[in-house]
């Protein structure tokens, strides 16, 4: 079938959902959420509890600015390739703004700008030449020089020169979202299957079966919003797809005084660094996580102690908080950093939504644009997703 065929135009099968969906982290809730309240009968298949991995595990930023660690590490040509995804992320913060009314939950989200900060020469030009290429991509960013960084982040250690302040980025509690977008879901009709184990998707003709705890569903379309499993799912319809997962880790202080209202990065070394609501400063930036003997993330003491050292560098005033918690997650990922979004041209019907490294920021918008081309309909934040489609490894 056409993946515009039926949905639109009332062409229902009998006995099986207009869609399923496979993933309950902030992917699949969101476009579980998108496609009920537009009408569409769906179903989301979650093989353990819903918002688990990924999409509560992480460090709550929500991005726009180009990563500066892989500016470095890959180039400009690579940043400007990386442009549709800065589009992408723009067009999600757009969401994130009314996103607590529209699910009608306190998210805790907040839009203190986000700010790169340089200690050289260097590291403030490396920052002017990505700036221009996020300006180009249609991204607000102030370059600020020592007496404008100091004016505007007063807490930040007197080594830094400069930075690169972008005000439409910020922060919201991962342990709210993908559960508020669940409910809202759920309120609009859709069904959500929880705890049967991982799931299994066959092609039966124009109908995929997804099975899971002895059960099984048939949709038309489906959905595959599995984080660093989707390459996996996929590879049972005959797509190979270049996903990647790493394991990294974050860490949590105790409750502060108000210090940094900005979600802080620096160009020097990995960090991000933002002050929560209730004050504790939480301190990542993709730094990697050690693998147990079952192959399960942990904290690597030794990437900690390097973490909190340039954090503190950074922000001397955090140097006497204590540590409450630091934890590790696998971060699902791509090796040009770029989302995978669309029809897998080997299996019509069958969707992917994957969006690398900031799938928290990019997850409302690259949910609401798959809601859109399942049914297909145009997208509503008028994004080409032509960069992001289904690419092989
Ligand atoms: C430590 C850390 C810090 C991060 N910091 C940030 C940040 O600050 N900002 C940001 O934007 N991004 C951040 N990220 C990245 C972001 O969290 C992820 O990109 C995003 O959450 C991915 O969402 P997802 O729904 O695709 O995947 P996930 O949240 O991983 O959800 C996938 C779901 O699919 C389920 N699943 C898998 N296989 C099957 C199957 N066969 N059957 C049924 N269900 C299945 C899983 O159980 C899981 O619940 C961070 C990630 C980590 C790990």
């Amino acid at each position: 079938m056409a993946a515009d065929a039926g949905i639109r135009a009332g062409g229902r099968v009998a006995g099986a959902d207009d869609v399923i969906v496979i993933g309950g982290g902030i992917a699949g809730c969101a476009t579980a959420c998108y496609l009920a309240r537009d009408g569409v009968r769906v179903r989301l298949v979650e093989r353990a509890s819903v918002n688990g991995l990924a999409s509560s595990a992480n460090a709550g930023s929500l991005h726009a600015q180009i990563p500066h660690d892989p500016f470095r590490h890959l180039g400009a040509d690579w940043a400007r390739s990386f442009s549709p995804a800065v589009r992408l992320f723009i067009a999600s913060l757009g969401l994130w703004k009314t996103l607590e009314d529209d699910l009608g939950a306190d998210l805790e989200i907040g839009f203190g700008g986000g700010l790169l900060v340089g200690a050289d020469a260097t590291e403030m030009a490396e920052i002017e030449a990505k700036a221009e290429i996020e300006r180009a991509a249609g991204l607000p960013v102030e370059l600020l020089d020592e007496r404008a960084v100091r004016a505007r982040a007063p807490y930040l250690a007197p080594k830094i020169m400069g930075g690169a302040f972008c005000p439409i980025e910020g922060k919201a509690n991962p342990l709210l979202v993908a559960t508020a977008y669940a409910a809202a879901a759920r309120a609009a009709g859709a069904v959500i299957e929880t705890h049967g184990g991982p799931a299994t998707i066959r092609r039966d003709g124009p109908l995929y079966t997804v099975a899971a705890g002895g059960r099984a569903w048939q949709a038309p379309r489906i959905v595959i919003a599995a984080g660093s499993e989707t390459g996996t799912l996929a590879a049972a319809l005959g797509a190979r797809l270049a996903i990647e997962a790493f394991p990294i880790q974050v860490s949590v202080t105790e409750p502060a005084e108000p210090l940094v209202p900005h979600l802080v990065y620096c160009a020097g070394e990995k960090l991000t660094m933002k002050q929560t609501r209730v004050g504790s400063i939480l301190i990542g930036g993709g730094w990697a996580a050690d693998l147990d003997q079952a192959g399960r993330p942990v904290v690597s003491i030794d990437n900690l102690s390097r973490n909190l050292a340039v954090a503190c560098g950074v922000v001397p005033g955090i140097a006497g908080l204590r540590l409450v918690r630091s934890w590790a997650a696998f971060v699902n990922g791509t090796a040009d950093w770029l989302p995978i979004l669309g029809e897998l041209p080997q299996s019509p019907g069958a969707f992917i939504n994957y969006v690398p490294w900031m799938g928290f920021t990019g997850g409302p918008a690259a949910a609401r644009s798959i809601a859109s081309q399942v049914q297909g309909r145009p997208c509503p934040l008028g994004l080409d997703l032509d960069a992001f489609s289904p690419r092989g490894g």
